[in-house]
């Protein structure tokens, strides 16, 4: 786990003015760097995590990643979860938890959390969150 992958992340949200960066890497080498997409594209699917698999299959010509590592500030939701599992990750590490992100309103209840969706599946990629929590609990407040 490196911890400037996640400052890497961090300042990709930044950049966005969002809450939402996501860094694809192989060990200490960053393939890809992203932000969610600009809200202007009406893409519900335009998921910072999603953006940077998307990207790393144009970069690499394929499908799934294994030995790949995820960052993201947030953890990812639901969609993106599974999306991870698809794309055989390695490992995935976050700063804030879903539940933060919610701000009380339970969008997202503990059984779609990223671990549990993870434990549905045989093979889940490794998850860690609290990666630079307080870093990217600063970035919320771009988005409320
Ligand atoms: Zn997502």
């Amino acid at each position: 786990m490196y911890k400037s992958h996640m400052r890497l992340a961090i300042e990709k949200a930044r950049e966005a003015d969002s809450a939402f960066g996501a860094v694809l890497a192989m060990g200490d080498q960053v393939a890809v760097s992203v932000s969610d997409a600009d809200p202007a594209q009406y893409d519900p699917t335009g998921h910072a995590i999603l953006q940077a698999l998307r990207e790393l299959g144009k970069l690499t010509h394929e499908i799934r990643f294994p030995g790949y590592s995820l960052y993201t500030t947030v953890e990812p939701c639901p969609m993106c979860a599974a999306a991870c599992i698809t794309a055989h990750l390695e490992a995935v590490y976050f700063g804030i938890a879903l539940e933060e992100l919610s701000l009380g309103q339970e969008r997202y209840p503990e059984a779609l959390s990223a671990s549990k969706i993870f434990n549905l599946h045989q093979n889940p990629p490794a998850l860690g969150g609290g990666i630079l929590a307080d870093e990217c609990r600063e970035l919320l407040h771009f988005i409320q």
